[in-house]
């Protein structure tokens, strides 16, 4: 069901309606609109996903088995969106578990992105030489069934907060080489306000550091928590948003208004997507996100070749794939709608940006290069540095 099924208000607001019974509730605007109300009533149980979806087998047995391994939850309002017939739904693939989860191939990994063995404090990853990525939380307000760290989030690894804070900070304070922090988690939006103001706050006090940024699903999973009181803080402490969407269906009247609101209190906004199968690996797909993202003042970060997490086999699409898929995007639309597509190197190496070859051959100061369209041209490099 494409949203346009939504046409009627009517159907928009049954659909609501049925969520809300699951909890002995009838849709009520203000209730709906509550991000705390949003989180009590996160649809996580086998008997909750039989009444709103007609399932597969694969997806009855996914959430029996799987849910052991990696927790299964949904916002009532991201539920709302997935079509109850489709199992082939963009939306419902990245958030309903399929029994294809428990098919672990050898090449899969714990740890992909090798975090681990970055790790400095707890919660605190020290890769790049000028940035470190800090993660404050191990929940999220629903769970990506391709999540890259799904070895912590849900699974209650990390200490709380409050426990850690002290030692990443002392941490920050000693490393003055670090310049820029991406605060991710789990999904850091999920802080109260107070908390968050307070973190930041801390984080700003440090001179050297004058870049920080949040990495968070929260618009597309519950664009309710975008309040203008969090947008104040977010503000207050200059920070940048790096948010995640996979599929223009996530769009909603909701998640514009979340996106308005921030791009209007003047925090900047990315947006990292992941090529999955079946979800966005069509030109057409990441072509139509990438259009719905700009227009809501969004920017195309990176696009990233899933990582080789165990039980994702089935989401992941080769990279011969993902390079097809960017030159038919570069030249072919607005450079602002075209992220970089990147691997996440496994076993530690960091982000390694992928591009078909555009240099087709490089002699006697001469580069051939190959242009969006196929045709060749020749870029003479300067004489003097030859
Ligand atoms: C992605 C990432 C960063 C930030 O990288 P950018 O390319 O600056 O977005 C920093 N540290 C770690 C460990 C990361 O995975």
């Amino acid at each position: 069901m494409k949203r346009e099924a939504f046409a009627s208000l009517e159907t928009e607001a049954l659909r609501r309606d049925e969520i809300c019974s699951l909890f002995g509730e009838r849709y009520q605007p203000e209730n709906w609109n509550d991000w705390r109300w949003q989180m009590r009533r996160r649809i996580t149980r086998l008997d909750q996903f039989e009444k709103l979806f007609r399932l597969t087998d694969g997806e009855r047995r996914g959430l029996i088995l799987a849910s052991e391994k990696f927790s299964v939850a949904i916002t009532p309002h991201f539920a709302s969106l997935i079509d109850p017939l489709d199992p082939g739904c963009p939306l419902r693939l990245q958030v309903v578990p399929q029994d294809s989860e428990l098919i672990v191939s050898p090449d899969d990994m714990a740890d992909p992105c090798g975090e681990d063995n970055d790790t400095v404090v707890e919660g605190l990853v020290h890769r790049y030489p000028d940035r470190v990525l800090f993660l404050v939380l191990d929940t999220c307000a629903a769970y990506c069934r391709y999540c890259t760290r799904s070895r912590l989030v849900s699974q209650g690894e990390l200490e709380p907060l409050g426990r850690r804070v002290d030692a990443a900070l002392a941490y920050l304070e000693k490393h003055t080489e670090v310049r820029d922090v991406l605060i991710s988690g789990g999904d850091p939006l999920l802080m109260s306000d107070a908390s968050l103001d307070q973190l930041l706050g801390r984080l700003r006090a440090i001179p050297h550091i004058e870049f920080v940024r949040l990495g968070t699903r929260i618009p597309g999973f519950l664009p309710q928590r975008i309040t203008p009181e969090l947008v104040k803080v977010l503000r207050r402490h200059r920070a940048w948003l790096s948010m995640h969407f996979c599929h223009v269906r996530e769009l909603t009247p909701e998640v514009a208004e979340a996106c308005d609101r921030l791009a209007d209190g003047g925090i900047p906004l990315g947006c990292q997507t992941v090529l999955l199968r079946g979800v966005n690996d069509s030109v057409e797909a990441l072509r139509d996100l990438f259009h719905g993202l700009l227009k809501l003042r969004v920017r195309p970060y990176y696009l990233y070749q899933a990582d080789p997490v165990v039980g994702t086999g089935h989401l992941r699409t080769t990279v011969e794939k993902g390079l097809e898929l960017m030159d038919q995007l570069r030249g072919h639309t607005t450079g602002y709608a075209v992220p970089t597509y990147v691997v996440d190197a496994p076993g530690g190496g960091g982000k390694v940006p992928l591009q078909s070859r555009t240099i087709l051959d490089y002699t006697d100061g001469q580069v051939k290069l190959r242009n969006w369209s196929g045709r060749t041209y020749n870029y003479p490099d300067p004489v003097e540095h030859r």
